[in-house]
């Protein structure tokens, strides 16, 4: 069983491979999935600002595409700069809106590490960060159906 602190170095090692030219700002994410595999993915950034994608989203989407549905437990590790000397993790780098949300869709007690540095690692679930989430709840039969 992978340690929250491994599944952090996981998302630190792939935060180097970002495509970040415009923050500069380098995300990694490490997805846990049921199955036990991990999955990594970075922030893909474009010109159009709004088509970037984030890390989390980034690990979700690969191992959705393995066959994962259920994830256990997500890492996300940043720095700012170039990876070396000068590279600053400053803040941890919580999960925006958006990959909470992409997140809750594979489970509601997914467990969120994040942290500034891995001596400062801070755990949540998804749905502490994200309550009240919007859920396909609205498919149910006593849902859309009734009254048809
Ligand atoms: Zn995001």
């Amino acid at each position: 069983m992978i340690t929250d602190l491994e599944l952090y170095r996981k998302a630190a090692l792939a935060a180097a491979r970002a495509y970040a030219p415009y923050s500069d700002y380098h995300v990694g994410a490490a997805v846990l999935a049921s199955s036990g595999r991990v999955y990594v993915g970075a922030n893909i950034e474009n010109a159009s600002y709004g088509a970037t994608i984030c890390a989390e989203r980034a690990a979700v989407s690969k191992a959705v595409f393995e066959g994962e549905k259920n994830i256990t437990a997500i890492a996300v590790a940043a720095y700012a700069g170039t990876a070396g000397s000068d590279a600053q993790s400053g803040a941890p780098a919580y999960p925006c809106g958006i990959c909470r949300q992409f997140l809750s869709e594979f489970g509601g007690d997914i467990r969120v590490i994040v942290g500034a540095d891995e001596e400062h690692l801070e755990r949540y679930t998804i749905s502490e960060l994200l309550p009240k989430a919007f859920t396909n709840g609205f498919k149910s039969d006593t849902g859309l159906t009734e009254g048809e």
